[in-house]
């Protein structure tokens, strides 16, 4: 499970997180929307430590990670995330991509690393690409690629930042329908996203997060239908 308690987070004077709680059970997918600058990737780069929380707590599992103590290279390696932008290295063939981390994270040997890579490209159905380069790849392709990646790491629990909205319109299902079959087999996941029917389909929870709160959370049929508060009545107008 993913715990946040009372996190704050500051860029300088700017408080951009104000005291977030919440928790993603096992299994359980979290999806989280709000409108630009409502510190949703912030959220997210807290729960890795991509950022550093300038108070509260993050448990992972029961373990704070918030505590400097705390080895962040292995947390991380529990933790996949795919971001809007897909990341992927350019001068490296598929198969290179979902290797080099681990390799030199997880010390796996060159065969081993292969087997889980083909294992995880198979999953997103890219298997024919393996020794394509990125550049050649279209970027719901390169989105799974950079999913295959992550999940190639064995994760526990798995953060998607806008994972579709850099892509053309037509090659987001094939994305989503990776992104769903994923939260099928009881990935843990936390989900920044404007895909709404995916949120009602797919969600456990819907958070809607304004000016670094949470304003409301609940079922997704429930909070999308009936919204309770009027921030989320009015961005769910805009955007539904
Ligand atoms: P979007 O929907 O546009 O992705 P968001 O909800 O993900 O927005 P964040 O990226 O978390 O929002 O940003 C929240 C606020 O924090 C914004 O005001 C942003 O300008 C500020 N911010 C984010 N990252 C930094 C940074 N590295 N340094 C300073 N300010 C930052
Ligand atoms: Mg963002």
């Amino acid at each position: 499970a993913i715990e946040v308690r009372d996190l704050h987070k500051y860029f300088g004077e700017n408080e951009v997180l104000k005291g977030i709680d919440f928790t993603v059970e096992q299994g359980q997918v979290v999806c989280v929307i709000g409108p630009s600058g409502s510190g949703k990737s912030t959220l997210l780069r807290c729960v890795n430590r991509l950022e550093e929380p300038t108070s509260g707590v993050v448990l992972i599992e029961g373990e704070d990670i918030t505590d400097p103590e705390v080895d962040l290279n292995k947390v991380r390696s529990r933790i996949g995330m795919v971001f809007q932008s897909f990341n992927l290295f350019p001068h490296m063939t598929v198969l290179e991509n979902l290797c080099i981390a681990q390799k030199r994270a997880k010390k796996r040997s060159k065969a081993e690393a292969e087997q889980v890579a083909r294992a995880n490209l198979e999953k997103v159905g890219l298997s024919d690409k393996v020794d394509a380069y990125p550049a050649h790849l279209s970027g719901g392709q390169q989105q799974r690629v950079a999913i295959a990646r992550a999940l190639s790491m064995d994760p526990d629990m798995m953060l998607f930042d806008e994972p579709t909205s850099a892509l053309d319109p037509e090659l987001v299902g094939d994305v989503l329908d990776v992104m769903r079959r994923l939260a099928g087999e009881g990935m843990t996941m936390m989900v920044v996203t404007h895909e709404m029917g995916f949120a009602r389909e797919v969600g456990d929870k819907l958070v809607f997060m304004d000016g670094g709160v949470i304003v409301e959370e609940g079922v997704p049929r429930e909070v999308l239908t009936n919204p309770q508060h009027v921030r989320t009545q009015q961005f769910l107008s805009k955007v539904l």
